[in-house]
Parts: C-alpha cells; structure tokens; sequence
C-alpha cells in the first residue's frame, strides 16, 4: 500500500482538484483530506458521513476556584490575556477564556495555590466518509483551534487503519499548505510526492521550499504546471529549474475557466470532457509508470 501525497507549498494551485482526479481515476484506494486548516475537498467529493470521533490535540488550563485566593499572579503571567475576571452569583472570580488560552501552563506552574488544573481539550472531529471515489478521512476544526502536526498524524493513521482493512492500493493525501508542522507530519511516511505549482515567481519560491523538504524526507517528487498557459514564460523557467534539478514534470495543465463551475456542481475536473482532463488523465498515467512501477 503506498501513500501519494498531494503538496503545493502554497495553497490555491488547483492540489485538491488534482488529488480528487486522482482518486476518481485509482482503483481501491482511501482518501485523507490533510489541509486541516482549509479542507474543501468535500465540496468536489460530495461525502456521506458514516463515523466520526473527537480528537483532543490541545491542552488548557482551568482556576478551580474553590482552591483560588485571588492572588493576581496567574492575571499577571499570562501573556495571552486568557484570563479574566468575571461576577458569579454576586462574587468576583477567574476565568480562562479556553479560545484564547495557548496551553503554556505558567499559570499552572506559578499558581501559588495549586487552584488551576489542565484538562484535554477537543480540538476537531475526525470524520471517515463515503465518497464515490472511495472512502475519505476528513476533519471539522472546533472554532478556535489552530491545525496541528498531531491531527495531521491522527488523520493518516485512521486513512492507514482503513487501507488495511478493506485491502487498499493507495492512500492519496492532499496536503496542507506552507512548509511548518502539519506539512512535515503529512511529508512524514509518503511513498511518492505529487508538487503542484503554478506559474508565478512567488509559486516558485514555494515550489523550492517544498522541494527542499520533500529531499530531507527522501521522498521522491514529481512537478505538475497547473494554469501553465497564464503565463508561458515562468511555466518554461519551472521547466528549466525542475530539469536541473533532474525532476520530472509530470505534465502542464491548462487554464479552464469552467473549473470553478465544475466545482460548484460537485464535480471533479475528470469526470467532465474537457481541456484538463485529458491532461490528467495522462498525468495520472506518466504517474503509475514512472513513480510507482519502478517499486
Ligand atoms: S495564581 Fe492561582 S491563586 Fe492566584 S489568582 Fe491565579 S488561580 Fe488564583
Ligand atoms: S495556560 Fe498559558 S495561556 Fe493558558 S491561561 Fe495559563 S498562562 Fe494563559
């Protein structure tokens, strides 16, 4: 079972579209929709939910306030501003705003009178579907939580828990943008690497970033030009700095302006004749042969 990661270094280059045609063209495989912080790929998938479970990736501090004597010191420490000061039933009292606290803990560590306590806090629902592509792990963020490398992990893992059990070739990851945390935790154990960059100079500056760190993983990359024909130039300047570097561009798609109707109806770009998907298509198939035959 191999997993093929979907990575942009930026988001917005058209990866999820990219990573839904593929899935629609693979045959047995488990989909684990990886960019936490925007996941859309719900919208071309159109997943009926069938289970789903918390995941408690952050911790936050709580006042007990029984044990609190209204010291100040925690007021004082607290960097986030987390904590204010609220009347209950006639009384003055603490309270840790949980969206804004960090889970430092020096409140905790300062409290003179052990009166503040942390407790794990559910930061997002993992959520496994059925989608005509195949199954699909997916997340619903809880307001205020940031994305993490560890719920990157969780949602690989339960991707990984189902490709096993229902005998699945390819788990097909379409990941976060940027090159922190929750990047490296999806890079972290793919087999093959798909990059998707467009042609503008600040594409390519996160086209080489990306790179670097897919090289550091050992994880071989192929490079798709999506929108190539915005502008012939830089598309011609990523062909050239990819064959320095000895990197295959797995092919160029054309701007398609019915994308984002395809979209709105639900649809991914190859299940619609059109320009793109003919370019896909032999994308995918330039995939299967050179990246994944060889092993
Ligand atoms: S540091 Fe502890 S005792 Fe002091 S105000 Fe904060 S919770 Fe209360
Ligand atoms: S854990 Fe940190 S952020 Fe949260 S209330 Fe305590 S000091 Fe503030």
């Amino acid at each position: 079972m191999k997993e093929i990661l979907f990575i942009s270094g930026k988001g917005g280059t058209g990866k999820t579209s990219l990573s839904a045609s593929f899935a629609f063209l693979s045959e047995k495989c488990v989909i684990a929709d990886c960019d936490v912080d925007a996941p859309n790929l719900h919208i071309l998938l159109n997943p009926e939910e069938i289970s789903e479970e918390g995941f408690f990736g952050e911790k936050k501090a709580k006042i007990i306030n029984e044990k609190c004597t209204f010291c100040g010191t925690c007021l004082n420490l607290c960097v986030f501003d987390a904590i204010e000061e609220i009347m209950k039933n006639g009384k003055l009292q603490l309270f840790i705003n949980s969206f804004v606290c960090d889970g430092c803990g020096v409140c905790y560590k300062f409290c003179p009178s052990s009166a503040i306590e942390f407790y794990d806090c559910e930061s997002a629902r993992i959520i496994v579907s059925k989608t005509r592509c195949g199954p699909m792990v997916h997340t619903r963020m809880e307001s205020g939580s940031g994305s993490s490398g560890k719920l990157v992990n969780r949602i690989k893992e339960k991707a990984r828990e189902i490709a096993k059990k229902d005998n699945m070739n390819f788990i097909l990851i379409d990941g976060p943008p940027g090159v922190g945390c929750p990047v490296i935790s999806s890079i972290s154990g793919s087999s093959k690497a798909i990059v998707v960059t467009e042609p503008t100079l600040s594409a390519i500056s996160d086209l080489k970033r990306i790179l670097e760190l897919l090289d550091r993983f050992k994880v071989k990359a192929g490079v798709v030009i999506n929108k190539y024909n915005l502008s012939i130039d830089v598309s011609n300047q990523i062909k050239m700095f990819c064959q320095r570097l000895g990197l295959v561009v797995l092919g160029e798609i054309p701007y398609d302006h019915n994308i984002p109707k395809f979209q709105s109806d639900n649809l991914i770009p190859v299940e619609v004749e059109g320009k793109s998907s003919k370019v896909i298509k032999s994308i995918y198939k330039k995939f299967v042969i050179l990246f994944l035959k060889e092993d």
